[in-house]
């Protein structure tokens, strides 16, 4: 195990290393020209500017890259787990509560750690490209308001599944999936409808106009239009987007201010038309339907490895005698598997191209390929999204389509039409 387990570690730090690399080079080498195609509608300054936050963006992932491999050693090779177990078994005896402490204090040590991370991404890079609005006192907020999100629904969650792999026998990781299937479910719903309204504002359409536009386009794509919703993005961020989300009732679009105050309104009905069009091909439920396999596959295998002594011992975990092993199987997996998962990433960001494919041909067969093709092009100069990324990163990473390749098949799509 300590072998499969250092190969994959420094394989997958190898090949994210080489994708950054290229990614970085590759943008900067194309930053002195304005690729042709884009030559009339972006500027050799903006292009510049999106080039510099790629390169400034995935410098910094580099840093955070090095730092994730080290903590994960730290945690398991080098012992930090069973450190932190053995120190927990000091102040509380063996049991339920000494395993939910295990989780939520690894939880702990993972956040705090992480935060500089997050400042300095918050308050210096985005800062530095004018996209930071948000405030010391709003960024405190935010973390006081995660934190007891997490501990109201983290912290139940994760004793009924610690509980539920002592107490359910030999088919524990069938039941604790279900439970697993079961919260992801309920958040598609709870997340949209209360979650999310906690941290951000979330009205409908003030202007008339515009809002029977969009209800006409709603009714004409057979959706309720009480679905559509403007948020307050610009609270934190100056970067523009909209997004679809939720299932059955809780379904909906949603357009951050910022991107609303840019688009023309044809520019919006095309970006609706597009997130729509993510609802007409069923995304969301195979998504949904994917993640239920996969997930199975997972506990399947966390019940297997979780009863063998080597998975413990091979990642320097010293597993305890007397009381249970859940919470530490629970961890050193959640640890293992992005391992190992990092190699099938391309599958799943090509299955997430193909589904952005399918809904820029339904938004260019309900609206304009013209609109919706101004609206990207809005979204990528105002997020400094670059136009010339590394062909191999975007293969790895990219859950969109570039945009020589989108507006290319836009364009098709539209002479098809
Ligand atoms: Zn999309």
């Amino acid at each position: 195990m300590t072998i499969a387990f250092a190969i994959a570690l420094v394989a997958g730090l190898l090949l994210k290393f080489w994708l950054a690399t290229r990614q970085i080079r590759h943008v900067a080498r194309n930053r002195a020209t304005v690729p042709p195609l884009f030559a009339d509608r972006i500027t050799l300054e903006s292009h510049q500017k999106a080039a510099d936050y790629t390169v400034a963006q995935t410098r910094f992932g580099l840093l955070e890259l090095a730092w994730g491999g080290a903590l994960t050693l730290f945690w398991t090779l080098l012992g930090g787990l069973s450190m932190l177990n053995q120190w927990l078994l000091n102040w509380m005896p063996h049991g339920l509560t000494q395993q939910v402490a295990l989780i939520v204090a690894f939880t702990v040590v993972g956040s705090v750690v992480d935060l500089p991370f997050s400042i300095y991404k918050t308050f210096v890079i985005e800062q530095r490209f004018g996209f930071n609005k948000v405030t010391p006192v709003l960024w405190l907020q935010d973390m006081v308001k995660s934190l007891a999100l997490g501990a109201l629904i983290g912290i139940p969650l994760i004793t009924l599944i610690v509980w539920m792999m002592g107490a359910t026998g030999r088919y524990w990781w069938l039941w604790t999936w279900s439970v697993w299937m079961g919260f992801n479910l309920l958040m598609l719903v709870l997340y949209p409808t209360v979650i999310a309204p906690w941290f951000n504002k979330f009205q409908p359409l003030e202007n008339a106009e515009l809002k029977d536009r969009v209800s006409a386009l709603m009714a004409r794509c057979g959706f309720q239009s009480k679905g559509f919703y403007v948020m307050d993005g610009s609270k934190r961020s100056a970067h523009a987007n909209a997004y679809f989300t939720g299932f059955g009732a809780a379904k909906r679009v949603v357009f951050y201010d910022t991107l609303l105050a840019q688009l023309t309104a044809g520019e919006v009905d095309a970006v609706l038309a597009h997130e729509l069009g993510h609802f007409k091909h069923r995304h969301i439920v195979k998504r949904i339907v994917s993640m239920f396999a996969l997930s199975l596959v997972g506990f399947a295998l966390l019940g297997f490895i979780s009863g063998q002594a080597w998975f413990y011992t091979g990642l320097g975990v010293v597993p305890n005698l007397q009381g249970a092993n859940d919470a530490l199987a629970l961890i050193l997996f959640m640890m293992v598997l992005p391992l190992f998962t990092t190699f099938i990433a391309p599958a799943f960001a090509q299955l997430s191209r193909t589904h952005e494919f399918e809904a820029d041909a339904y938004a260019v067969a309900q609206t304009s390929g013209a609109d919706l093709s101004s609206a990207l092009l809005k979204l990528y100069k105002d997020n400094a999204s670059t136009l010339t990324p590394d062909p191999v990163y975007v293969k790895f990473y990219y859950s969109h389509p570039p945009a020589t390749e989108r507006l290319g098949r836009i364009q098709a799509d539209a002479t098809h039409a």
